[in-house]
């Protein structure tokens, strides 16, 4: 594939930063007399060894060798035994086309970042220009939505529905681009499509494997790139999964985001990026001058821990906390069907954290929610914070069913139950009742 027209000006400005290379030489080459990079003296550094104590018991043990790489600048793109990991990971799950692709170009190619948003976020900056128009279904994760708005693309609407984006309505989008029809939009076909494909943040929708395929024959029929941001890849409930758009990927147009901060921590800040080698070879070069990389002592950790359990016990951990949280959600759907019957709909999200509240009969929730919950002693987020406009009403109300127990899950929708009856009595009495109690 041709990337280069999907580069921003500031991505191709990005050149290699000669320090970071030579440091990583030290690995490489450790019988290198190393006079170039600026690696500080592992002699000064005033922690020796550590032993970490797991839940299940058992300790992983970080000798003074493991420490003082674990304590020192790394290669940009992560340690290698970790990547090494986490290629046999994607292969398992995912067995990407692009693995084995030729050209270099394309070819599979993976970087650990500082958590998924700090790669994806560096994924836009390399692909956007003012002006250029993206794809992205709504309501969208809030840090996707912050981290797009100022760098002044324009942003189209995708419709969804609880299984995600609708393939129909994303062609018909598309077809104002099909050359015999009036090109509008100035002209440009999206860069992109944005979607977080299971558990969405905040809808709880997740794509089905035959809407995921037609995605794709539009992505290549119209030559946009997926960036797939599976956050909550690891928290689906039911038994089969669908087929990941990188498993798809025979062209090398997806961009993958992976996150570890659902399974294993998001304090550690880790994640990472699957994709084409010349993309995430720009991500790296960004990376270079930000981050210049991410933490050696949270990879060796992690990787740590990966070898102590294998792919095998990964994904027993990863399964457990996937059941953990179908329990959450029973608990919270428990608590919507016994308190907001008759005052809200919703859908059973099939992965993820959140519940996707709607309203009835209150156009704006945000006043209620910002204000009024807090006073009742409830936290939960107004649904237009959700939105491509955020300036927009909106009647949703989204909650999280990960962090409150059970008892306090019930207990917070009866609070919300609550607050929608006084609602709607104050509107009753401002006389300002309308037909969307209906809706
Ligand atoms: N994408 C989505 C959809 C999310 O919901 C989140 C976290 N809430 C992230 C990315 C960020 O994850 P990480 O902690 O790995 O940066």
């Amino acid at each position: 594939m041709d990337y280069s027209h999907f580069l921003s000006t500031v991505s191709m400005a990005r050149k290699t930063n000669l320090a970071r290379m030579t440091n990583e030489l030290e690995q490489k080459m450790p019988s290198l007399v190393m006079l170039s990079g600026g690696l500080p003296n592992p002699d000064c550094f005033p922690i020796k060894t550590a032993s970490i104590s797991l839940i299940d018991g058992t300790t992983i043990e970080i000798g003074e060798k493991l420490m003082k790489r674990a304590l020192q600048y790394c290669a940009t793109d992560g340690v290698p035994e970790l990547l090494s990991w986490l290629r046999d990971l994607q292969l398992k799950l995912h067995n990407p086309p692009t693995a084995l692709c030729a050209p270099k170009k394309s070819q599979m190619k993976i970087c650990v970042t500082s958590g998924s948003q700090d790669g994806l976020s560096k994924v836009y900056d390399m692909l956007i220009n003012p002006g250029d128009n993206i794809l992205l279904d709504e309501p969208n994760f809030t840090g996707t939505l912050a981290a797009l708005r100022p760098l002044g693309c324009n942003i189209i609407k995708v419709p969804s529905d609880a299984h995600g984006i609708i393939p129909k309505a994303l062609k018909e989008i598309l077809s104002r681009w099909q050359s015999d029809k009036v090109r509008t939009l100035n002209n440009k076909i999206p860069k992109f499509l944005y979607t977080v494909p299971n558990g969405g943040n905040p809808s709880g929708s997740s794509l089905t494997a035959e809407r995921k395929k037609e995605i794709y024959q539009l992505a290549r029929e119209y030559n946009f790139l997926i960036i797939e941001d599976d956050a909550y890849y690891f928290l689906q409930f039911e038994k089969t999964k669908a087929p990941s758009f990188l498993s798809m990927d025979v062209d090398g147009r997806v961009i993958r985001g992976d996150s570890f901060s659902k399974v294993i921590s998001p304090g550690m800040r880790i994640g990472f990026l699957t994709g084409p080698a010349f993309l995430i070879d720009k991500v790296i070069l960004h990376i270079q001058a930000s981050t210049l990389q991410t933490s050696s002592f949270t990879q060796i950790l992690v990787s740590q821990l990966f070898n102590k359990w294998g792919q095998r016990g990964f994904l027993e951990n990863a399964n457990r906390a996937a059941e953990f949280y179908k329990n959450q959600r029973e608990a919270m759907l428990a608590a919507a069907d016994k308190w907001l019957k008759g005052l809200a709909d919703w859908y059973i999200p099939k992965a993820g954290l959140y519940l996707w509240i709607k309203i009835k009969g209150i156009s704006d929730t945000y006043q209620m929610i910002t204000e009024k919950a807090l006073d009742k002693g409830v936290s939960l987020l107004p649904g237009n914070d959700f939105m491509i406009d955020s300036s927009k009403p909106s009647p949703y109300v989204r909650a999280c069913f990960s962090f409150a127990s059970p008892d306090q899950i019930d207990q917070g929708l009866q609070k919300l139950a609550e607050l929608i009856r006084e609602e709607l009595n104050e509107i009753c009495g401002r006389g300002a009742l309308t037909n969307t109690f209906t809706d």
